[in-house]
């Protein structure tokens, strides 16, 4: 072969002179030479389209335009012979390397190669792969599909077949250990190894020297060391369950929490644990369930429902007595991230995570973190890694603080499993932390991602008033629905960014899509704005807010010379009839009379559009809240007023609420949701008798007001409840069948309407705990003999 080869780089036309293995751009300012043993794969030019890139036995090179050549190690051969005809490309971020082979995705992160574990069945129909300016890795296969590797070059996502449960991740020697329900197993470059010792053990935690202690079974505390003839355990110590470990800084000592209480061991003399005692000489042997270092080596631990930490005599202090807002709040993990600063994660509290400042050895402050921030009420572990970040693991993912600000971090993000285990977190020494959940183990590659500021650049997609796509210039007067679909052009937020937007003039708050679908049955003639952001709770990010401009002709009847028509017709005309009583004047008048009347018809029907489309909800067709609310006033303004008799009326009031409509919408999509919650409200408009009211008081929450005597309208609720859960409803994906609760209360002259609402809320909550599918009436009116249980 002779002469020059066009290939691509980086999207940019380069050629190849074939003898030399010199490249050069088309202008001659970049140019780099491949070692004369380097091999480019034909099919670079043959196929186009991809980034281009060599090999040599044992490495791969990837030129850039700068001309410059990185060499990443391959750690193994190619066989030229059988990749020459497959694709093959490679992709490259700040972070990561991407290559796939012909038959294997592998990323490059620096340190080693992975193979990708993502969830392309067919991996060898990839075509083409790229990253995008936001990181993301996108693959394409069979030159039609394009998929998104969540989370690629950021995280490392680990699933060993062999293993059932991973519960810890120790970092050691720069391999880790996995403790898992079967045994221990070595880590090396993200290969499981051969098993090194039976059991289950939870944890680990490295001693002053080469060993580890670790529980396992529930029953032991094992000391065991890693030697060339295998993993060897010389000291087994009875101890039921041990949930956390403490070290003195000179490896000394090694403080023991378990269900039967603190022990403190002396690791040098080989004695056994004894029982820690509080300042009387009591012995601290209530089952206890945290334990965390100072960084001035004082140990502090959870016992019983207090907190403790150890003087310098030797004994323990109560440092806290009681938790606060919560007399049985079990700590489940504790973490220093400063000096001054102990985090105590758990169960049984209403905020499952608690934030201590010290001053010196006291408790000068508790703040409890709303499970808001975390995502859960419940904390199993807790990490303060060495950026003074602290990690957060529940059943919902991952959360972390920076002292700043908290992000959220799921499996959107990448993450493995939502489920975090206990002791689920540890730093490696190279910064990046180790997760394992109840599905296996996540690697952060990149911690400090997170917490970076990025745009989430919302935009119009398609907007749609009938026929006409905006935005054009202005558009003639139609009473067709205006349809919007937003999107945001972040590729790695997509998932959890949603909406929220406001067409002034006619919305009074901001209203929330997490599709990116808005509809408005009916838009104003004139000039209106639709204002819309981008919304990551996760991330603490709003953006911008983009602005859509409808330019909408009035319809010819609203225009001024037609207005002036009118006056002229109804003042000044009779005025020259009452002057000149000409009789052809009156037929004239008659006629603009009735003209005058047509369209007067006609703008009322417009105004009557517009006043339905203020008071109904878009979705169910359903009163919307407000409009609800205020019919539901009005009817209780004329009960209060005594009948005939003398008598007070009073109404029922209920609440529904659909049960676990989130598993609905995250199984099947919002589309199904909705279409759910249309078929709803079209089953109780059909239900639903003149006198009674029922809108849609939140997402998928209704409310339903009834007069008349309590029994009559108490069957009249379990009746539009049954209306809903026992006929399925057809979907696009088939029939689906919801259940619902409902929460009921009295109304009465003495009681706000707020107050009752509240007891219905209570009641709908009630229902729910009970299991749902129910309905249960407000505990006040139980107690009034005429009302039904
Ligand atoms: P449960 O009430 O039984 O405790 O469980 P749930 O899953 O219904 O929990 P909750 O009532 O708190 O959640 C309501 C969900 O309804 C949250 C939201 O995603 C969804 N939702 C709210 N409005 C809409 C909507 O307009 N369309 C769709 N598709 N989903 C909605
Ligand atoms: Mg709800
Ligand atoms: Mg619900």
């Amino acid at each position: 072969m002779g002469g020059k080869q066009a290939q691509q780089l980086d999207g940019h036309l380069v050629l190849r002179d074939v003898a030399t293995n010199q490249f050069s751009d088309v202008t001659g300012i970049h140019r780099f030479v491949l070692p004369q043993d380097a091999a480019v794969p034909k099919q670079m030019y043959e196929r186009g389209n991809r980034s281009l890139f060599a090999y040599r036995r044992g490495e791969l090179l990837i030129p850039e335009l700068g001309g410059r050549v990185t060499i990443l190690p391959l750690g193994w051969d190619f066989d030229r012979g059988t990749i020459i005809d497959r694709p093959l490309f490679t992709a490259r971020s700040s972070d990561a390397t991407v290559f796939f082979d012909g038959s294997h995705l592998l990323s490059y992160d620096g340190d080693y190669w992975s193979s990708l574990n993502h969830e392309l069945s067919r991996e060898q129909d990839i075509y083409f792969g790229f990253v995008d300016k936001d990181r993301q890795l996108w693959t394409v296969q069979d030159a039609v599909e394009l998929t998104k590797l969540i989370g690629w070059g950021v995280w490392e996502n680990l699933e060993p077949q062999s293993i059932r449960s991973v519960w810890s991740v120790l970092p050691d020697n720069g391999r880790q250990l996995l403790f898992t329900d079967h045994g221990v197993y070595p880590l090396h470059h993200n290969e499981v190894g051969e098993r090194l010792r039976e059991g289950n053990f939870f944890f680990g935690l490295k001693d002053g020297s080469s060993g580890y202690w670790a529980p396992v079974d529930d029953q032991f505390l094992l000391h065991c060391q890693d030697r060339p003839q295998g993993f060897v355990c010389d000291r087994k110590l009875p101890m039921s369950r041990v949930m956390g470990l403490g070290q003195s800084a000179d490896g000394s000592r090694l403080w023991i929490v378990s269900d039967d209480g603190l022990f403190e061991l002396m690791e040098s003399d080989g004695s056994s644990p004894v029982l820690a005692t509080d300042d009387k000489g009591k012995a601290l042997d209530k089952p206890s369930g945290a334990l965390a270092m100072r960084d001035d080596g004082t140990p502090w631990a959870a016992i019983g429902g207090a907190l403790y930490r150890r003087g310098s005599d030797g004994h323990w202090v109560k440092a806290v007595t009681h938790w606060p807002n919560s007399r049985d709040f079990s700590p489940m993990t504790m973490a220093f991230s400063s000096h001054d600063d102990l985090w105590v994660g758990g169960l049984r509290a209403r905020a499952g995570l608690l934030h201590l400042t010290l001053e010196g050895a006291r408790v000068a402050h508790i703040e409890q973190i709303d499970p808001g921030r975390t995502g859960s009420p419940i904390v199993f572990s807790l990490l303060a890694d060495s950026h003074r970040r602290l990690w957060v693991g529940t059943e919902n993912g991952l959360a972390a603080y920076d002292g700043q600000q908290w992000v959220r971090l799921t499996k959107d993000d990448g993450l493995i499993s939502a489920n975090i285990n206990q002791q689920g977190l540890t730093e490696d020494h190279d910064g990046t932390i180790w997760v394992t959940t109840t599905r296996g183990v996540s690697h952060l590659m990149h911690p400090e991602h997170f917490f970076e500021k990025t745009a989430l650049n919302p935009v119009f997609v398609q907007v749609r008033l009938g026929d006409h796509l905006l935005p054009e210039k202005a558009v003639p007067f139609s009473r067709d629905p205006l349809m919007v679909t937003l999107g945001s052009l972040n590729t790695a937020l997509a998932p959890t960014t949603y909406f929220r937007y406001r067409l002034e003039g006619v919305d009074q708050s901001w209203i929330k899509t997490t599709t990116g679908e808005i509809r408005y049955n009916f838009v104003p003639p004139g000039h209106s704005r639709l204002v819309v952001q981008a919304i990551n709770d996760n991330r603490n990010l709003i953006s911008r807010p983009i602005i859509l401009e409808i330019r909408m002709q009035r319809p010819w009847w609203a225009t001024w010379p037609l207005i002036a028509v009118y006056v002229i017709s109804v003042v000044a005309v009779p005025y020259a009839l009452t002057r000149f009583r000409f009789r052809y004047l009156v037929k004239r008048q008659r006629r603009l009379e009735a003209l005058v009347d047509e369209r007067t018809r006609e703008m009322r029907a417009a105004q009557d559009a517009l006043e339905q489309q203020a008071r109904q909800d878009g979705l169910t067709r359903l009163m919307n809240r407000r409009t609800a609310e205020a019919s539901a006033k009005r009817l209780l303004e004329k009960l209060a007023r005594p009948d005939y008799d003398g008598e007070y009326r009073s109404a029922t009031l209920a609440l529904f609420d659909v049960d676990y409509f989130k598993a609905i919408n995250d199984t099947f999509g919002h589309m199904i949701g909705d279409e759910i919650l249309a078929g709803i409200g079209s089953r109780l408009l059909r239900d639903k008798k003149p006198d009674e009211i029922i809108g849609r008081y939140g997402g998928e929450e209704f409310l339903i007001v009834i007069h008349g005597d309590a029994h009559a309208s108490h069957a009249r609720v379990a009746l539009l409840l049954a209306a809903l859960s026992e006929t399925p409803f057809e979907t696009k994906v088939g029939a689906l069948t919801i259940g619902c609760s409902a929460g009921i209360a009295r109304t009465s002259p003495e009681e706000s309407w707020a107050d009752t609402l509240e007891r219905a809320d209570q009641a709908l909550y009630q229902a729910k705990l009970e299991g749902r599918g129910r309905m249960i009436v407000s505990e006040r009116d139980r107690d009034d003999g005429d009302y039904p249980g």
